[in-house]
């Protein structure tokens, strides 16, 4: 196989001009090129003046490949292509007895739960939210009519924190085994659009993410593993050092020396009985900030020019940072195109949101975080759970601003900026269900905060025209950009520092960001539990 890197062709181009394009840039007759795919697809939209090309990287199979690679040894965009294809590394005895825990079924514990299935290790997956369906009633109950279920909700449930999301599909995680064409591979067997695997930054957007979590489920059920709904963990079951189950909620206690625990970052009580059962946690960094919205239209003006509205690049992202005087960054986070800011809190009496979107991406309003970093040393210190006790402050404050019921406090951009609140909505409407109070959002976070947010959007004003206009929406707050804690765990056994057995994993135990990245990891630390598991059954 044959990899070529940076074949150029215009947005508009013709089925078979890629084919034709291969056959010129080789050099070779149409019939020596036997197969191809296309690896990977982008654009550059940076240099404005000149035509948006889309920029292929493909594999290919030709007649006499040693022959055309041997003309193309000095050329380092034609070379071998890497074997990106994914090969277990154990797989389960027949007489299996030990069946591994997995808390959690998000993206991270969902991936963990699949490979182990495939490997023939008959996961128990517990979850403690609902399946998706009821899930999804549950999640639009809040956004409707303003009733929350603390147990099922944006952020507990089959398929975890990412279900009701933009479902953006990439990170900057080192992927040198390629794991994150596998976790792309079984989405897309699970009926997500095969155009994920080799476009640049893709998404599959909620309603299909839905489908595509169930499918995975009935999977892991079909090869003999068990996924269990409203199953809270409570407790451990811990002895001298080693995990030997997990407890739930009702009582129930399942016996397992190898658990993963994929929790996500909202899932503080657990975080809490971690902490007081001994389990090494640390508080690490995140970031808080408001979700902004602009017009969708303005944003592909300012960022694709004359190519906005092109049906072949869709709606336009962004991604900025800021360097404010106060040393503090800030930066947009997790940026939805043509979509809706959502309520996104899992507990009663306060109030955070995020972004999500549907496959089309065609809502009104982008909307995206506008964050600032923060750190325990600096901002939160005491113990390892300072930060989540920083989030429940704000968060809880967000509530009031909002008029204490499930509303979020707003604020349009150009008050914000001169400090006076908002009393009436400009042209530009926000998306938030269950609605917005507009007033100041000064008083909903840290002073150093607010200057450095109030600093950045006219900076960003000067790179996207119009991001700081004075009627584009400022809503609050955004504070569960990644988790406040680290569970951490030894990188060569993926082990818990201090608890043999465990595997802290996924966004919550600070290892992810992100679905991707998540089920990456989930993979990982499911390889890491067969082999040991194995090896624990060849020195009983
Ligand atoms: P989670 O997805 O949080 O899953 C953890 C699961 O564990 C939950 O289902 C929870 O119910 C369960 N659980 C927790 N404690 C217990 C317990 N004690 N017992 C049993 N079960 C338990 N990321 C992207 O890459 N792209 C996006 O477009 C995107 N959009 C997002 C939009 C929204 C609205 C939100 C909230 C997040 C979004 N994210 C997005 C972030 C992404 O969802 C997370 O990074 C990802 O889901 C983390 O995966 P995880 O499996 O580690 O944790």
């Amino acid at each position: 196989m044959i990899r070529i890197n940076e074949l150029s062709l215009p947005l508009d181009h013709s089925d078979d001009a890629l084919r034709r394009a291969i056959v010129k840039r080789l050099n070779i007759r149409d019939a020596d090129l036997l197969d191809f795919t296309v690896f990977k697809r982008s654009y550059d939209a940076r240099k404005k003046n000149s035509a948006i090309l889309f920029i292929y990287i493909v594999d290919l199979e030709v007649r006499d490949e040693g022959k055309v690679l041997a003309r193309f040894k000095n050329d380092l965009h034609v070379r071998p292509a890497p074997d990106t294809r994914y090969y277990p590394v154990a797989e389960a005895p027949a007489n299996l007895e030990a069946r591994p825990l997995v808390i959690g079924f998000g993206p991270c514990g969902l991936f963990a739960a699949l490979l182990l299935a495939q490997m023939g290790f008959k996961p128990i997956v517990l979850e403690r939210g609902k399946n998706v369906r009821s899930r999804t009633k549950d999640t639009w109950a809040l956004w409707r009519k303003k009733v929350l279920s603390p147990e099922s909700n944006v952020q507990f449930g089959e398929g975890g924190a990412g279900l009701f999301s933009d479902g953006k599909l990439y990170s900057q995680i080192k992927d040198p085994k390629f794991y994150a064409r596998k976790v792309m591979h079984e989405f897309v067997r699970a009926g997500a659009p095969e155009e994920i695997m080799y476009v640049n930054k893709p998404h599959i957007g909620t309603f299909r993410l839905t489908g595509v979590v169930a499918k995975m489920r009935e999977e892991i059920i079909a090869l003999g593993g068990e996924v269990r709904f409203e199953s809270r963990v409570t407790d451990l079951v811990l002895d001298n050092g080693q995990v030997e189950g997990a407890v739930l909620a009702n009582g129930e206690t399942l016996h397992s020396r190898h658990v993963i625990l994929a929790l996500g970052h909202s899932s503080r009580d657990t975080f809490r009985m971690l902490h007081r059962q001994g389990v090494h946690i640390e508080a690490k960094p995140f970031a808080i900030g408001f979700r902004i919205e602009h017009p969708q239209g303005m944003i592909d003006k300012a960022r694709l020019g004359k190519y906005a509205g092109h049906p072949a690049l869709g709606a336009a992202d962004y991604k900025l940072v800021h360097h404010a005087k106060n040393g503090r960054a800030v930066y947009s986070f997790c940026m939805c195109p043509g979509g809706t800011v959502v309520a996104a809190t899992s507990e009663p009496g306060r109030v955070v949101t995020n972004g999500m979107s549907q496959y089309s991406r065609n809502e009104r309003n982008a909307n995206s975080g506008i964050v600032v970093g923060i750190t325990p040393e600096q901002d939160f210190p005491g113990d390892a759970l300072a930060g989540v006790e920083l989030q429940e402050r704000l968060e809880e404050r967000a509530y009031e601003l909002g008029g204490s019921d499930y509303c979020a406090p707003a604020q349009l951009v150009g008050d914000f900026i001169r400090g006076v609140p908002s009393s009436e909505f400009g042209e530009i409407e926000p998306s938030y269900q269950p609605g917005v109070r507009l007033g100041d959002l000064g008083p909903s976070l840290p002073a150093f905060a607010i200057d450095a947010i109030r600093e950045a959007l006219p900076a960003f004003g000067r790179k996207i025209r119009g991001f700081d206009r004075d009627n584009a929406i400022l809503t609050g707050i955004e504070t569960r950009t990644s988790s406040p804690v680290r569970i951490t765990r030894h990188h060569d056994t993926l082990q818990s520092l201090n608890i043999r057995g465990l595997y802290p994993a996924g966004e919550g135990a600070g290892y992810a960001g992100g679905i991707l990245s998540a089920g990456v990891d989930g993979i990982k630390v499911a390889e890491a539990l067969a082999k040991a598991l194995l090896s624990d059954m060849d020195a009983a």
